[in-house]
């Protein structure tokens, strides 16, 4: 692009570039700082059992509440934070909030599994495997109740050598999901190669603005058997319309998460509603 509009563009080029990287760092002080002063908060965005409806468990997802009264996405931060290391530290905190509210909730009654976002960059630090067990065993975590969701980047990266990490945590009763299933470099090596709890289905595959069916329906039903022959469960991401949650239960999808039933909610907004739908069923968070 930049070719195209002659060579006396690059300096417009080269401060547009300037001016994002100099953006970066602020953010990365930005973040550091917020790190510090608990500006950030977990969202929980419920998944729902196609066959029953009920809330079966939650996603957390992180936001920055920032001291201007903007609430941040993650699709914002998430990146800086990864450049600069700083996704090791907040990738802690996230999990050791989302183990405190596990707690919490189990002392109130209220039983439902939690799902948490691991970049690859935090599951390639020396220590994860420590901390995630530490922070387990201080929060008393029963077997299931916590899920660690994974890209398909994250496994491959480093040739499997994350292996034995997974293994470990998986013996400690932590669950394993890969996250935005065929989107990355789908591999069917390390479907059997890790040990694996759930698939959740990409969005770009669910649904697109303007279309009410499924957008790639082969694809869905595709990696919905796959699952099925693997034993592991399908989570189908960004269901945002009744016609896309039938074509779903259709291909015998377990559970969705979407628009659809709810988009991520404050803890306040959530406890109304699981109260409501009473779940203290013991056999959530089970294999
Ligand atoms: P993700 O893990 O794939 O999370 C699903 C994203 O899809 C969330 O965006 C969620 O709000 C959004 N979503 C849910 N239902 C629908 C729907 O029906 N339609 C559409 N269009 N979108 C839907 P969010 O919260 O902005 O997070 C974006 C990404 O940021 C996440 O994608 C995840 O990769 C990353 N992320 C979020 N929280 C964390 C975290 O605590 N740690 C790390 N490492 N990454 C995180
Ligand atoms: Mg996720
Ligand atoms: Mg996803
Ligand atoms: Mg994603």
């Amino acid at each position: 692009e930049s070719k195209a509009r002659g060579a006396g563009n690059y300096h417009f080029f080269t401060d547009r570039l300037q001016a994002q990287l100099i953006h970066g760092l602020e953010t990365e002080k930005e973040l550091r700082h917020a790190l510090r002063k608990q500006e950030f908060e977990l969202y929980y965005q419920p998944q729902i059992d196609l066959e029953t409806e009920a809330i079966v468990g939650l996603e957390a997802l992180i936001r920055w509440n920032r001291p201007d009264g903007q609430v941040m996405s993650p699709a914002v931060f998430i990146p800086v934070a990864v450049r600069s290391g700083l996704i090791v530290p907040m990738g802690q905190w996230v999990i050791e909030a989302a183990c405190q509210q596990i707690q919490l909730w189990e002392r109130a009654g209220i039983h439902i599994p939690v799902s948490v976002n691991v970049s690859p960059r935090q599951l390639k630090y020396q220590g994860f495997l420590d901390q995630v067990l530490q922070c387990t065993r201080h929060y008393q975590i029963r077997p299931g109740m916590l899920e660690l969701e994974l890209t398909e980047e994250a496994l491959i990266e480093n040739g499997f050598s994350h292996s034995d990490t997974l293994t470990s945590l998986r013996k400690s009763g932590i669950r394993i999901a890969i996250d935005d299933f065929g989107t990355g470099y789908s591999s069917m090596r390390y479907l059997r190669e890790f040990p694996l709890d759930r698939i959740k289905i990409d969005k770009s595959f669910v649904s697109e603005d303007g279309v009410k069916g499924l957008r790639e329906p082969a694809i869905t039903h595709s990696i919905i058997s796959l699952a099925q022959g693997l034993n592991l469960t399908v989570v189908a991401e960004g269901v945002e319309t009744r016609e896309q949650k039938r074509q779903l239960q259709r291909q015998n999808c377990r559970v969705c998460q979407g628009f659809l039933y709810y988009k991520p909610l404050r803890v306040d907004e959530l406890e109304p509603i699981l109260r409501e739908q009473g779940i203290s069923n013991k056999n959530n968070g089970s294999r």
